[in-house]
C-alpha cells in the first residue's frame, strides 16, 4: 500500500475511534522533500487517495499538486516537517476530551506515566491563534519543543512521529489522558507523578518496543 492510502486509512481511523468527525482534523506524512497532505473540507465518509495533495517542504508560497487543494492547516504539518527530523507523519484532531482542556486552556500534568512517550512530564496548549495561519503554526512548534504532541487553544490537538502508525497511537494516547485527567479533575484532582518518575519510565520505553522511538528528542 502506498502512502497516500495509508492516509486514507489513518483518517478512517481516526473518525472510527471518535477522534475526528465530518472533515476536521488533517493528516500528513513525509514524501522525501515534499508533503502529503489530506484535502481540505472534505468528510472522512468520501475521502480517497487522490484527493491527497502534494507539496514542497521548502517552498513558502503555498503551492501544491492535486486535484484538491491541501488542507487549510498546510502551514503547521510543513513547518513539524521541516523543523523537526524525528517526525514524518503529523496527525491533528479535534478529539472531545482533548478539545476541553485545550479550550479550559489547562496543560495536562504527570497524571499517568504514559505522558512520558510525548517526551516529558507534561504537555502544553499552545497560544491561541486563529485556524490555517502562520501565527498558529509558530505557536505549535514553541509548545511542541520537546514533545512530540501539544493541545491547541480552543481548537484541539497535534502530534508528531516517525511514522504514521506510531503518530496514531500517539494520538489515541494523547486523547486517553486527556480523559483521564478531566475526569479526576472531577473527583477531587490527580495526584501527579514526579519528574524523577517520567524520566524512569522513558528509560524503561527504550527497551519496551512501540514507545522507545516517540519519544521527542
Ligand atoms: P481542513 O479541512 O482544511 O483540513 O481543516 C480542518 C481543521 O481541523 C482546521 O483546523
Ligand atoms: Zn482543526
Amino acid at each position: 500500500m502506498g502512502q497516500r492510502e495509508d492516509i486514507i486509512t489513518a483518517c478512517k481511523k481516526l473518525e472510527a475511534d471518535g477522534l475526528n468527525r465530518g472533515a476536521s482534523g488533517n493528516v500528513s506524512m513525509r514524501d522525501r522533500d515534499h508533503m502529503l497532505i489530506t484535502p481540505s473540507a472534505v468528510g472522512y465518509d468520501v475521502i480517497a487517495p487522490d484527493m491527497i495533495a502534494r507539496m514542497r517542504l521548502d517552498d513558502d508560497s503555498g503551492g501544491w499538486e492535486g486535484p484538491n487543494k491541501p488542507s487549510s492547516e498546510w502551514r503547521f504539518h510543513r513547518d513539524i516537517l521541516r523543523g523537526r527530523s524525528d517526525i514524518n507523519a503529523v496527525v491533528h484532531t479535534h478529539a472531545p476530551y482533548a478539545t476541553i482542556l485545550a479550550i479550559a486552556r489547562k496543560p495536562i500534568p504527570a497524571v499517568h506515566y504514559m505522558i512520558a512517550a510525548f517526551g516529558g512530564p507534561d504537555i502544553r496548549v499552545c497560544d491561541y491563534a486563529r485556524y490555517g495561519t502562520a501565527e498558529l503554526s509558530e505557536h505549535i512548534l514553541v509548545a511542541m519543543e520537546g514533545r512530540n504532541g501539544c493541545l491547541m487553544a480552543n481548537h484541539g490537538m497535534v502530534v508528531g512521529a516517525s511514522d504514521l502508525t506510531r503518530a496514531l497511537w500517539l494520538a489515541g494516547e494523547l486523547e486517553a489522558l486527556a480523559h483521564q485527567y478531566v475526569h479526576t479533575l472531577a473527583i477531587g484532582g490527580p495526584v501527579l507523578l514526579s519528574d524523577a518518575e517520567i524520566e524512569e519510565t522513558a528509560k524503561g520505553f527504550e527497551s519496551y518496543g512501540v514507545q522507545a522511538k516517540d519519544t521527542a528528542q
